[in-house]
């Protein structure tokens, strides 16, 4: 039934350039997989740096052009309004693309769907309200003015976790400023991404406003090269592994490029003996399990304080082995295949590493051969250690290490005994504790008695090793706009 879903107009397998479906200029394809069923879906352009310069420069031809730069914000604003209403008519089609493709579930996708237009509509408001600033001058006849401006061209590439919402979340925020963007989806996920343009070109959204470059992965490190060195790009927004973050930020130095960063996290989710155990099982749940564990803001280590550890151990027990896995097109499955090979082996590994070491395995884990190349049975796995990758290291899987602690200063030094920064979890129903344990939390985001906590209005991002900048909120726009100063003198 999903495959019959993607019968439609909005399952464009050509990339867009310049308000052109296209292949590419080598004529090469690539193949885009069922992750649930290892089908192939469609054959997409694998694109490379010629084709990305081509882009860059419509990109380029777009952003001076009268019918962009000419627009006024209230104009701009209208025209993400109108991609805004279709992406809503259209969400069923988007989503069954989704988990086409993602493997996520149809809810998931849906859900993913409706936080995803959100950003677009969210930056069609703010697109009018990106005010400048009157400041009194310090000496008399002169008035200073502060003006924000579109950089320019901004390159944005995006992973395959959220298809459409990573991709909404930075180009609604580009658009509003007033700058034009080349995508770079991801290799796993581009369809999405095809889907998102077609509907804003017909929107009404000027060519080469919007360009999709679709690529495998062989050709993304060179069209990731040309963004970061192409003096016609002003800025770059990337989402996706602290590895080719840092890349990305290297390659960046020479052009002294703008760089937005949404890199990996290493979650703290913390239950402290105050919380309700029933409130921080479903947090647990939500936070793990949406899209298979492989979202940056997951809880990676849960550490219980040891009152309420048998009791959270247990009713988590219960809830994980209740979870259905399967095909993410059955409306009934919770958790989906893994995106890939190399995702599931990477999950198995660290857990076959933690119990080398010693860790226990309360419930799951291993592969679910019956149901297809890529599913892995969730687990819980507890007695986890320092010396373990589980301990260390983002799973990005279904997988739960469990860890008990006596203090609360004890819970916050784990906690922050991480390079990582991006979001952090816990439960406490002690309103002292709540404001304590926050603002020692080295972290981004901070969801106190709540394991979902992403939305259009808040601003998203981390600390340290975690990113650079904030994508959602009023300031998701400040990536995208530079600060001019007119004095004007002699009055
Ligand atoms: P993941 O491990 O989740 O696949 P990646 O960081 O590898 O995360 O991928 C995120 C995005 O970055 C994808 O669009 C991918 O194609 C792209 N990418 C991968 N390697 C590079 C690179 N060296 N430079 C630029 N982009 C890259």
């Amino acid at each position: 039934s999903g495959l019959r879903r993607l019968s439609t107009a909005l399952l464009q397998d050509k990339a867009l350039i310049d308000g052109k479906w296209v292949s590419a200029a080598s004529g090469k394809t690539f193949e885009v997989y069922n992750p649930a069923t290892g089908s192939i879906i469609a054959h997409v352009p694998d694109m490379d740096s010629t084709d990305a310069q081509k882009s860059i420069e419509a990109a380029k031809k777009a952003f001076y052009s009268e019918e962009w730069s000419g627009l006024t914000a209230k104009e701009r604003s209208g025209l993400l309004k109108k991609w805004f209403r279709l992406l809503e008519q259209n969400r069923p089609e988007i989503a069954a693309i989704m988990t086409a493709e993602s493997g996520k579930p149809i809810n998931e996708a849906i859900g993913e769907a409706v936080y995803g237009d959100s950003f677009v509509e969210w930056f069609a408001e703010e697109a009018r309200r990106i005010y400048g600033e009157v400041i009194p001058g310090p000496v008399p006849n002169r008035e200073l003015f502060i003006m924000r401006q579109p950089i320019g061209v901004a390159g944005l590439i995006t992973p395959w976790n959220f298809p459409h919402a990573m991709i909404t979340r930075k180009a609604g925020a580009a658009l509003a400023a007033g700058c034009t963007v080349v995508i770079k989806p991801a290799e796993d996920t581009p369809l999405t991404a095809l889907a998102l343009g077609k509907l804003a070109q017909e929107a009404g959204i000027p060519n080469g406003v919007i360009n999709i470059v679709t690529s495998g992965r062989e050709h993304a490190p060179a069209i990731g090269e040309l963004f970061c060195k192409s003096p016609d790009v002003a800025g770059i927004s990337f989402t996706g592994s602290t590895q080719v973050g840092k890349i990305l930020y290297r390659n960046c130095a020479d052009g002294i490029k703008r760089l937005g960063l949404e890199l990996g996290g290493n979650a703290p989710f913390i239950v402290f003996n105050s919380a309700n155990i029933d409130k921080a099982v479903d947090g647990a749940m939500v936070s793990k399990f949406r899209n298979c564990g492989q979202t940056c803001v997951s809880a990676n280590r849960f550490l219980i304080q040891e009152n309420v550890f048998d009791e959270f151990a247990s009713k988590l027990k219960e809830r994980v082995e209740g979870l259905r896995i399967g095909d993410g097109a059955n409306s009934e499955v919770k958790v989906g295949p893994l995106i890939n090979k190399m995702q599931i082996d990477k999950v198995a590994h660290f857990v076959e590493d933690a119990v080398s070491k010693g860790a226990t395995v309360i419930t799951g884990g291993g592969r679910l051969k019956e149901l297809g190349e890529l599913f892995y049975k969730p687990a819980i796995i507890t007695n986890i250690k320092p010396n373990m990758v589980l301990y260390t290291e983002e799973v990005f899987g279904p997988v739960i290490s469990l860890m008990k602690f006596k203090t609360e200063d004890e819970a916050v030094k784990i906690a922050n005994d991480t390079q990582r920064g991006l979001a952090g979890y816990f439960f406490s129903e002690d309103v002292q504790q709540i404001f304590r344990v926050a603002r020692k939390m080295e972290v981004g985001m901070v969801g106190i008695n709540e394991g979902l906590i992403s939305t259009a209005e808040a601003a998203f991002g981390g600390i340290k090793e975690s990113g650079l900048g904030r994508e959602g909120s009023r300031h998701g726009i400040d990536d995208y706009v530079y600060l001019k100063y007119m004095c004007v003198g002699n009055l």
